[in-house]
């Protein structure tokens, strides 16, 4: 049939994943089309997600670094707090960098069809355009014929079913438009994102309560760090309810009253001034008309990819957060060259040992690689050391001697299999460790490379010197 615009590679979706695949495919030499229904490209990642997220964090930081300079003897008057001018800044950040993108997009000649997408057979898709984020439809739609795609529609909030609509309860972007600070705050899920956000509202002056059904917070993490970090942070909270379930959410006049089931649940329905509803993330594969090309979508919608990223439809690609966990932006965009270099026909597949995690709260926590429960699991003969911060003279020199490093490895074949580091800047420090383990390093390898010192980088090389036998045990 006829078609509006005709391509070589859709990308349907403009996030991480989709502008990553489409820039890629296009410096490869291939017509590419990239259909986006937002008014900028970016994705969850740029408008929604981590970078509006990491500026107000920043902020929040510097301000709890501040106030705590006065045990050193400089002191500053308690901060005033303009909430329009911080989101401003927040704002100008984003757009910052969903301009850079529109350039890049422009300068690789990337054609940007703003609408949203539905596959009506395995080489059309239809667009019904759009003029802006939430905007109405303009009536108007397109037809877009490609001889490949690639599918990376992303993500959205998992809604909880008891859960009443009340602006007063919010997600994750409702917790970004940065509306006030209550003075008590409800989180549910106690995984990055909520601790995220709910950083950032506690420096600013909101007493938090989380809740999580399972039994610790950050999932995914190796314990001993968490241990840590919530050592570190229990001067947020008010309640850390953990093996405890919300069952039922009512919102009166006087705030919203919460209550809980399990473990740690106080007794009878308690009242918050905000409600933050982090409780995971929902894969937007049942909502792109992925049947009409024919390509297989699970009952939770995600789709399922060869390590390729090829879907059943041998010439249809997905990518990111709709393709499975985690739905981390670093994921999305190492998939999404993958599938543009095999779309351009290199031999290309999905080939990374690890993939790091990292929650930017004060302190940031990161790990990659194995846990020592999930080495233990796999009846792998672990060997670890731990380097703690109160050892480190940039740690002690900058106030955060309570962070560690940690190194694990395989005691038969000496190679380094995992890490996690929770201090400031661990975000920052942990490709080190991605490095190591893609590598295939011995600890020796990390041991023997000059660190400069004194840093906090140098906890790396200084924990790798401990192997040997010597296993040091946190504080
Ligand atoms: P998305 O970013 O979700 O992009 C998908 C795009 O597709 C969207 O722009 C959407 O509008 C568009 N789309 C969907 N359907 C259609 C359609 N039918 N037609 C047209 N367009 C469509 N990850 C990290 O790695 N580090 C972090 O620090 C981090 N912080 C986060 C903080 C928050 C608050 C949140 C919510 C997420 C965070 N993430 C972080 C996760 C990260 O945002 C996602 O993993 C990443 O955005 C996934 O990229 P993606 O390209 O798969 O999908």
């Amino acid at each position: 049939g006829g078609a509006d615009v005709e391509c070589d590679v859709l990308v349907l979706g403009g996030g991480p994943g989709g502008y990553s695949a489409a820039f890629r495919a296009a410096d490869l030499g291939l017509k590419t089309v990239v259909v986006e229904r937002f008014s900028t490209l970016g994705g969850v990642c740029l408008n929604v997600g981590c970078i509006p997220s990491k500026a107000l964090l920043h902020n929040a930081e510097l301000m709890d670094e501040v106030m705590e300079l006065a045990a050193n003897g400089i002191k500053f008057a308690k901060p005033e707090i303009d909430i329009d001018a911080l989101r401003g800044f927040k704002q100008k950040v984003v757009g910052k960098l969903t301009g850079g993108l529109a350039g890049m997009a422009k300068a690789r000649k990337v054609e940007v069809v703003r609408g949203v997408g539905t596959f009506v057979d395995p080489h059309h898709l239809a667009v019904e355009l759009t003029d802006g984020p939430g905007k109405a439809t303009t009536g108007e739609k397109k037809i877009v014929r490609f001889k490949q795609a690639i599918i990376a529609a992303g993500s959205r909030v998992a809604k909880l079913p008891f859960i009443p609509s009340d602006p007063r309860i919010i997600d994750s972007t409702g917790a970004l438009e940065l509306t006030d600070v209550p003075q008590k705050m409800l989180i549910i899920g106690g995984g990055i994102i909520g601790l995220e956000m709910g950083t950032v509202y506690s420096s600013l002056g909101t007493r938090l309560d989380v809740v999580e059904m399972m039994d610790g917070l950050m999932q995914g993490a190796d314990r001993d760090l968490v241990r840590v970090w919530q050592k570190m942070n229990t001067h947020r909270f008010d309640n850390i309810m953990l093996k405890t379930k919300t069952v039922a959410v009512e919102a009166r006049e006087d705030g919203i009253w919460v209550t809980f089931e399990g473990e740690s649940a106080p007794s009878g329905p308690q009242r918050y001034d905000k409600v933050l509803v982090a409780a995971g993330r929902a894969p937007n594969g049942k909502l792109i008309g992925a049947e009409n090309a024919g390509v297989i979508v699970t009952d939770r919608g995600f789709i399922p990819v060869d390590k390729q990223m090829r879907t059943n439809v041998p010439h249809i690609f997905a990518i990111g957060d709709l393709v499975g966990q985690p739905m981390l932006a670093h994921k999305a965009v190492h998939e999404a060259h993958v599938a543009a270099e095999v779309i351009a026909g290199h031999k290309a597949f999905f080939d990374a040992r690890v993939i790091p995690g990292v929650a930017y709260t004060n302190p940031e926590v990161a790990w990659v690689g194995m846990t020592e429960e999930e080495a233990g699991k796999e009846g792998i003969k672990l060997g670890k050391s731990v380097f703690p911060w109160a050892a480190s003279g940039r740690a002690i020199a900058n106030g955060q001697e309570e962070g560690f490093t940690k190194l694990l490895f395989d005691a038969d074949t000496h190679r380094i299999i995992g890490g996690g580091i929770v201090g400031a800047h661990a975000g920052d420090m942990i490709g080190e460790i991605c490095l190591a383990i893609e590598m295939g390093c011995d600890p020796e390898d990390i041991g023997k490379t000059i660190h400069p010192h004194p840093t906090l980088g140098e906890s790396i090389g200084m924990s790798a010197e401990v192997f040997g036998g010597v296993c040091t045990d946190l504080p």
